[in-house]
């Protein structure tokens, strides 16, 4: 019995689509690509270009729950063709800039095991392929918009799983998503998370299309930061500010270092003045402070406000650049560190295992 294999469209460049007859690659590419000029929720390709790019998948995650928050962001539950669910997060600024952040994931799970997080119950299931995570994007910006002008997104791959651990894929996926005939996504406005996977930092350094840089830095000593993130028994400290004082960066560029504030772990005024040595060291960065976002059998809590204030005073002090992140979609279990389908949460300090490599 024969079997034709079917190729993944969506992670696919203009000219890997080309069949070598009319219509061309660029044609198709952008029918697919362009969310305003969709029909019944798909992309539309007439006879010819649909006969001309057969053996192509070009099917896209259906929502499968949507839940609206009171801040006006959506957590979408997305169903891969394998029944798999990832979950992304629509958020709107408001009225003044009307431009949206999109928050999605990478993995099915994730297998870093940061004991904070609600994803890392799950362990890591799967990667996502470029298509999957281009299909992501699509969805949403179909569904929820911008439509007429997707260069109002700002997208942040902090969802679900560690985006480079699965690198490759977030890369294609990241130059189909900028290329010109598409959506045309500036690198400028995509940023990718890592909680401080070192040799990756240097491969994200040498990409093609290139995002911005953040990292989830969480704790200011290499024994504190073990007891929540096991990637820092692999990669300590010095050697991931090392590898973010080495990161190219553009005019105007800065390194994120994200900082989860949670209380009696990390938020004394010793951890600010450490985390003020380490961002004075990078040639840019800026600190963000999130605060904790509890979750149902959790054991760490949020700081309070005035636990808050006094710490990001600290760094103000020592002339950082800070931002406080205004967590969007708590009432539906949207933000930071709160997105999983399935499992238990981990105990306290017991971030539980060393990633282990998937498939590339
Ligand atoms: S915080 Fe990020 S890297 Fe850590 S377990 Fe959660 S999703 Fe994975």
């Amino acid at each position: 019995m024969s079997s034709v294999e079917v190729r993944p469209a969506l992670g696919l460049l203009p000219e890997e689509i080309s069949s070598g007859v009319r219509p061309g690659g660029r044609h198709v590419f952008s029918r697919l690509q362009r969310v305003d000029q969709w029909e019944g929720g798909a992309p539309v390709l007439g006879a010819r270009a649909a006969a001309a790019v057969a053996g192509l998948d070009w099917s896209l995650p259906k929502v499968c729950s949507m839940q609206p928050s009171d801040d006006g962001a959506t957590k979408l539950g997305l169903e891969l063709g394998d029944g798999r669910i990832v979950e992304a997060v629509h958020m709107p600024r408001d009225v003044r800039r009307p431009r949206v952040t999109l928050c999605v994931s990478s993995q099915v799970g994730c297998g870093m095991g940061c004991s904070f997080c609600a994803t890392a119950a799950m362990g890591l299931v799967r990667n996502l392929s470029a298509h999957e995570i281009v299909g992501q994007v699509l969805r949403v910006v179909h569904d929820l918009g911008p439509k007429d002008d997707p260069r109002k997104i700002t997208l942040v791959f902090m969802g679900m799983g560690e985006p480079l651990h699965n690198l490759g894929a977030v890369l294609r996926a990241i130059e189909v998503l900028c290329h010109d005939a598409g959506l045309g996504l500036a690198p400028s406005r995509i940023t990718v998370s890592t909680s401080g996977l070192v040799p990756q930092i240097a491969e994200l350094a040498r990409a093609r299309v290139r995002p911005q840089l953040a990292v989830s830095l969480n704790a200011t000593t290499d024994e504190a930061r073990a007891r929540t993130m096991p990637v820092a028994r692999r990669h300590g400290l010095a050697e991931l500010v090392d590898a973010l004082v080495a990161f190219p960066l553009r005019p105007h560029e800065k390194i994120t270092l994200a900082y989860v504030l949670l209380r009696g772990e990390n938020d004394g005024d010793d951890d600010a003045e450490r985390l003020a040595d380490i961002a004075l060291r990078l040639p840019r960065a800026v600190v963000n402070v999130i605060p904790y976002n509890a979750f149902e059998g959790t054991a760490y809590a949020e700081a309070d406000a005035e636990r808050l204030a006094a710490f990001t005073r600290v760094l103000h002090g020592r002339g950082c650049l800070v931002t406080v992140r205004r967590s969007r979609g708590r009432d539906v279990s949207a933000a930071c560190g709160q997105l999983a389908r399935e499992g238990r949460t981990l105990p306290r300090g017991a971030a539980r295992r060393l990633p282990i490599a998937p498939p590339r």
